[in-house]
């Protein structure tokens, strides 16, 4: 007999490709069928068969409050008397950028969009218009959304379907991407060197998460400050993991380095489908209509997003708290999962740093994306199984991040630590 999950998927094939709206979504690569959920709690999400998970998704992010926040909601609710769209400049889109503007040094000037996606695409756009050059260099194994000039060595769910790059992207498009090694300056100078005042920006997951979380080794993101000071190109942060997660200010605040563009999304939209990119005065000043390079969006600002990320945003400003209970929850989190391996001698790795981690099926010390790809999936696949089985609700691929929200507490975690330990002991790795 059928799970109302599996005559939903079967259905949901039928009309929509893979039957989901993302891939990662699809638990193609732990060879299941997807959990359909229902709603969602605090740090708790249910399905439509009625089961209870404890979620470290938390919507791939934005829910750093965790789910249904009565403040957010609530300010939603009022929004929408409203209208749900007026498509003219709004009050609350002055708000949100001053709000930001004022909080963040590096950031000046902001413009809302969709999603990261966009965010991205546009803050690339921009950095050519500013620098009239045309190369970007990006990183293999960073995720910078589905434009087609970054669909190029990236990492979530084109690293976990396996293919590197996509069908439909023509080489024109990704002829001025240039793929440098996470970690690695020296990979990043050749390519400045052989490329000679033709590189518009350097792109950068402060933090990578869509190879699983890596970290930048002490002195790489000053390294990429340095070379971009040194060479005229543009430092660009994709924040949309970290940005308003590692610390208000992001991994920019975290590490202290200034990029001069940062990419959000996820948290900036407190749950509602926005991104945002910003930065330097003089190089925002170049986008349309103020200057010459064109970007526009009919949602964009929309009053109801901005009203639930503007809430989410100021409850996490003035309660800056958060930022170290999450970091104590993360260490407790993931640092208890490493002593557990140890303690199993499970041969795994766990990248964490504040409220992100994960964990790796390798005994690679994972710095950057070859080391990321010798993780055993196969392992990862009865992992995912078990945990979910247990009411785990996790990432169902290897190379995405654990996400904790404000929400899961002591008492949660210990739970899910001895949920693991029993993984630990039932597949019998000891
Ligand atoms: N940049 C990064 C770092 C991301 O993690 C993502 C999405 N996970 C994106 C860009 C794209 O954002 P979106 O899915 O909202 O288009």
């Amino acid at each position: 007999m059928k799970t109302h999950s599996e005559r939903l998927f079967d259905e949901a094939v039928r009309y929509i490709p893979g039957g989901v709206n993302s891939p990662v979504r699809a638990y193609q690569a732990v060879g299941m069928t997807p959990r359909f959920m229902q709603g969602a709690t605090g740090p708790y999400i249910f399905d439509v068969d009625g089961n209870k998970y404890i979620d470290y998704i938390c919507s791939w992010g934005p829910m750093i409050l965790g789910h249904n926040d009565p403040e957010v909601l609530k300010s939603v609710v009022e929004a929408c008397e409203y209208g749900l769209s007026l498509g003219t400049a709004t009050e609350i889109e002055v708000c949100i950028a001053k709000f930001i503007c004022t909080k963040i040094p590096h950031v000046e000037m902001i413009r809302m969009v969709n999603s990261g996606t966009e965010a991205v695409m546009s803050a690339v756009r921009v950095a050519r218009g500013f620098t009239g050059r045309d190369k970007i260099i990006k990183f293999a194994g960073c995720y910078h959304g589905h434009s087609d000039a970054m669909l190029v060595s990236a990492g979530s769910g084109v690293m976990t379907s396996g293919v590197p790059d996509s069908l439909g992207v023509t080489k024109g498009a990704t002829k001025d991407t240039l793929t440098a090694c996470y970690n690695d300056l020296e990979s990043v100078k050749e390519l400045l060197d052989a490329n000679k005042d033709r590189v518009a920006a350097i792109i950068v997951e402060p933090v990578a998460a869509n190879m699983g979380v890596v970290l930048p080794k002490p002195g790489f993101l000053e390294g990429l400050r340095k070379l971009c000071d040194e060479t005229g190109s543009l430092l660009i942060f994709d924040e949309v993991i970290t940005g308003f997660r590692l610390s208000f200010g992001g991994a920019a605040e975290y590490f202290g380095v200034r990029p001069d563009l940062v990419t959000y999304g996820k948290i900036i939209g407190g749950g509602m489908p926005v991104g945002a990119y910003g930065g330097r005065r003089d190089v925002m000043s170049f986008v349309s209509p103020a200057g010459d390079v064109y970007q526009a969006g009919t949602l964009s600002g929309n009053p109801i997003a901005m009203a639930a990320g503007m809430t989410q945003l100021q409850i996490l400003y003035n309660h800056k708290d958060k930022y170290k209970e999450l970091d104590r929850l993360g260490v407790k989190l993931y640092g208890g999962m490493e002593e557990l391996c140890h303690q199993y001698d499970l041969e795994a790795h766990v990248n964490y740093i504040g409220s992100l981690g994960s964990l790796f099926f390798t005994q690679e010390e994972v710095i950057d994306y070859d080391l990321a790809k010798t993780a055993d999936t196969k392992e990862f696949a009865r992992y995912f199984a078990f945990m979910l089985e247990q009411g785990i609700h996790l990432a169902p691929s290897q190379f995405e991040a654990m996400f904790l929200s404000c929400m899961h507490t002591d008492a949660i975690i210990d739970e899910t630590l001895n949920i693991f330990e029993r993984y630990l002991n039932d597949t019998k790795i000891v």
